[in-house]
């Protein structure tokens, strides 16, 4: 199957052909810092450094850009509010923007283009469109790109020009000959940030900075533009008209928005219902937070657990219940683990290295599994980047050699073979995983006091095994109920007892 994309342009799935055969392109709308990024900000870096693991394993050089916002309004009031210049409360959180990024596995980012470093080419870039008429200053120095002049403005949103107007952002007036002229140049006051330009002091509008530098770093025309969906109109629609009304040639051939985040909340009579996440709503929480509380795996997974175009439903309860599926597979990967003696996580293994090795009709039945698994999991991908089935791909392949362990009795049988083709089967689930960075090592807890915890609960666990060994059986059951009360559960198995957090 060919690999498939919705596209936001087009309003449908298309097949997947990059501008340049073999490369592709990716910019995605990264943070306006003037705040601590929340979960909202990592949804997109997630989702695409996963598009681009992927796109990576299917073959393609990818080049991956995620702009930083560092000059805007809103910035230059917070960094005035906080008494800071607004350089330093950029960098301050750029610096932590990137640490969660890298908690979060997103290690693909090949460039991260400030807007600050590009305000010659964005002068460069209004002056083109000035020379065709499509820019035009005002008496104050603003400058703002007539809409009127793209011929086919509101091709992404879809919009007819009455929505265009009532979803602008600013009204008419000013000097605009439309209202829903965007401003592309903005002139400075006296003692704000500001460049000179020939038109005024000033600095860029927000939606020039996502043109000139994805263009500057990926051509002209390039592959893939992401975002959220709220950046379809005004942001998207505006970079589209005037990058083509300068260069006169399509901007970007494929469109990818993902979902929003929604937080669940608990209203009376226990229900839960949705709310949109806002500022004025009290209900965003920092990500260092959630980075605090949560395995950062755990919240990667939670992120590509739904499929990128849907809205994404966060509660503490989801990301809990996140744990607890991927605890499924981590707990498989163990058991195969302990089986073997070997580290699942180190060595790749797809179906063509499984060993040649069956004795029996599991033998050959889970090896139709891991083939038919690796199959619906690639197919999913291909499927609009479907990571939501591709991660449920992988729990039925690890329902299925968890099966075929207990089958062919392998905690108590040393059948060699057969452990050998386990640990294959587990090998092939981290490298499935691995694709879209997940399941690629042991889970790392984000609570501190993790090792103390362990090495606490191994005490309980050996102590109950030598109160049974002394037949106090009673005394061995309170320990496990009273663990059970704690939210932890025991398992007996015949290499030993485990404990899992329920
Ligand atoms: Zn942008």
């Amino acid at each position: 199957m060919a690999f498939r994309l919705y596209n936001t342009l087009t309003k449908q799935k298309e097949n997947f052909e990059p501008v340049t055969p073999g490369k592709v392109g990716i910019y995605l709308c990264g943070p306006t810092v003037y705040k601590e990024s929340h979960i909202g900000h990592v949804i997109g870096p997630v989702i695409f450094d996963a598009l681009k693991k992927y796109l990576t394993y299917k073959g393609y050089q990818v080049k991956f850009v995620v702009n930083i916002t560092d000059v805007d309004d809103k910035i230059i009031n917070e960094a005035k509010r906080l008494g800071v210049p607004m350089k330093d409360l950029a960098e301050k959180l750029t610096a932590a923007y990137f640490d969660a990024l890298d908690q979060l596995g997103v290690n693909s980012i090949d460039e991260f283009p400030r807007a600050t470093e590009y305000i010659p080419k964005m002068i460069e870039l209004i002056q083109r469109l000035a020379e065709k008429d499509a820019a035009y200053a005002t008496e104050t120095g603003d400058v703002y790109f007539d809409v009127t002049k793209c011929s086919n403005y509101g091709k992404l949103s879809h919009r007819k020009s009455d929505d265009q107007l009532e979803g602008s952002r600013e009204l008419a007036g000013g000097g605009k000959r439309n209202a829903a002229d965007f401003a592309l140049w903005k002139a400075a006051g006296a003692d704000e940030v500001g460049w000179d330009s020939p038109w005024s002091r000033g600095r860029p509008g927000w939606h020039i900075e996502c043109s000139v530098m994805s263009m500057a770093l990926l051509g002209e025309t390039y592959d893939i533009h992401g975002g959220g969906m709220d950046l379809i109109f005004p942001h998207h629609e505006n970079e589209i008209a005037q990058s083509e009304t300068a260069t006169c040639k399509p901007y970007v051939k494929y469109w990818l928005h993902n979902g929003l985040t929604r937080i669940q909340t608990k209203v009376a009579g226990g229900e839960w219902k949705n709310e949109k996440m806002s500022k004025s709503l009290g209900n965003i929480r920092p990500i260092s937070e959630l980075l605090e509380a949560y395995p950062p795996a755990v919240i990667r997974y939670f992120l590509l657990s739904t499929h990128y175009r849907r809205p994404i439903d966060f509660s503490d309860q989801a990301l809990t219940d996140a744990q607890k599926g991927m605890m499924n597979i981590y707990r498989l990967l163990d058991r195969v683990n302990r089986l073997n003696g070997e580290d699942v996580y180190r060595y790749p293994c797809d179906v063509n290295s499984l060993t040649e090795l069956a004795h029996t009709d599991e033998d050959h039945a889970l090896r139709e599994v891991l083939t038919a698994g690796q199959l619906k999991f690639l197919e999913t991908l291909d499927d609009d980047f479907n990571t939501a089935g591709a991660l449920a791909a992988l729990h039925d392949l690890a329902t299925a050699v968890n099966r075929y362990i207990d089958r062919r009795q392998l905690e108590t049988k040393p059948d060699s073979d057969a452990r050998t083709l386990a640990l294959q089967a587990g090998r092939m689930i981290t490298t499935l995983g691995r694709i879209l960075g997940v399941f690629t090592e042991p889970l790392k807890s984000a609570d501190s006091d993790d090792e103390l915890t362990e090495k606490l609960m191994a005490l309980l666990i050996d102590l109950r095994a030598q109160v049974r060994k002394d037949k106090n059986f009673a005394l061995a059951d309170a320990i496990r109920d009273k663990l059970t009360a704690l939210g932890i559960a025991l398992e007996d198995r015949p290499e030993g007892t485990i404990w899992v957090k329920m």
